[in-house]
């Protein structure tokens, strides 16, 4: 990808593009939906986390990027094995709905007064394309089936907050913070 502009993504309107569904992306992808690509991979460099979404940074395309890491894989029981930066383009899933759901921690990087623990499913099957336009799909489990869950939610317009139930733990991020760090016996 080294051969496309650094660009600097210009915040756009995340206000609005969070909360609507995001635009199919054609392909060949033009030098645009490039350079938000580049300039997207280059925020997990600056920034702790597992995912982004174009809508996130302001962007109303169906494009996600997402990574498993060692840290992960540490601090959650059912991430099994680490992914490299990974890109989907125009991503959708089904779930595997006999296998059940999970209640876990989640945070995002749009919502900054929240976290909370969500219920998703264990396992799906997802779909979406690769930078050359070519269809990739499979399953996914565990900790990489509720990232996707959640950057492929970002997308249709919906956020984790969204999907809270009354009854799912939720509040201050920093209480919920201490919760989560004493529930892994990490107490700060
Ligand atoms: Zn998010």
């Amino acid at each position: 990808m080294e051969k496309y502009n650094i660009i600097h993504i210009e915040q756009g309107d995340c206000e609005r593009t969070l909360k609507e569904p995001a635009k199919e992306v054609p392909f060949p992808l033009s030098e645009e939906h490039l350079n938000l690509i580049h300039a997207m991979s280059q925020k997990f460099e600056d920034d702790n986390m597992a995912g982004l979404a174009a809508p996130q940074v302001g962007h109303p395309w169906k494009i996600i990027l997402f990574h498993v890491t060692e840290m992960a894989m540490e601090n959650r029981e059912n991430a099994d094995d680490s992914v490299p930066l990974t890109l989907l383009i125009n991503p959708s899933y089904e779930p595997v709905k006999e296998d059940g759901q999970n209640n876990d921690w989640e945070a995002c990087f749009s919502v900054h007064s929240t976290m909370g623990k969500v219920d998703r499913w264990n396992t799906i099957h997802f779909k979406g394309f690769n930078i050359e336009g070519k269809p990739v799909e499979g399953l996914a489990q565990g900790f990489l089936a509720r990232l996707l869950q959640h950057e492929i939610d970002h997308v249709n317009g919906v956020l984790f907050v969204d999907r809270l139930k009354p009854e799912n733990t939720q509040g201050p991020m920093d209480e919920m913070r201490k919760m989560r760090l004493q529930e892994l016996g990490m107490e700060e």
